[in-house]
């Protein structure tokens, strides 16, 4: 890596969080996601946004890296994340210290962030409320399925569905 390449990724922030090994070319759908972006490219935060793409990564080839200073992330936040950028490591920065550390994997269960595709569904046609359930299949492509029909859903159907949940 460049010494410019390296200053870059660790030039460092008091407080906030660092997302690193985001898939190459995932980085605006991460901000999108987090409401910091809009799909026109308006940045929606006084803060700095710091979006790196497609940076060298020995464990990737190419990634994506997001600082957003003076922000974190809830757990719902981080469930619809490990939908989208599955390898993502996330760094939350208190101090100017990295306080926490941890990698992002696709919950075994996601219950009601998506809907099932299948319009005959039960969790789509029932009068009475039903969350829909999906079950991990696979991580490499991300793949879930329905509980209640077994219709499976695909990484680009789920990363569809997350983003036009937007507005
Ligand atoms: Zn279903």
């Amino acid at each position: 890596m460049s010494g410019n390449g390296r200053s870059l990724l660790v030039r460092k922030i008091q407080s906030g969080i660092v997302l690193d090994h985001i898939p190459a070319g995932r980085g605006p759908i991460v901000l999108r996601l987090l409401g910091l972006l809009k799909e026109e490219g308006s940045v929606v935060r006084d803060g700095t946004v710091v979006l790196l793409m497609n940076a060298p990564s020995r464990k990737l080839g190419r990634k994506d890296v997001v600082k957003i200073e003076n922000r974190f992330l809830s757990k719902d936040e981080l469930q619809r994340l490990a939908l989208v950028a599955p390898t993502t490591t996330v760094n939350v920065i208190r101090d100017w210290k990295v306080v926490e550390k941890f990698k992002l994997t696709p919950p075994k269960v996601v219950r009601g962030v998506l809907t099932c595709p299948n319009p005959r569904c039960i969790s789509r046609i029932s009068r009475e409320p039903i969350t829909p359930t999906f079950e991990l299949v696979q991580e490499h492509p991300l793949t879930y399925r329905c509980v209640y029909c077994d219709e499976l859903l695909e990484e680009g159907e789920i990363m569809r569905q997350l983003l036009s949940r937007l507005g």
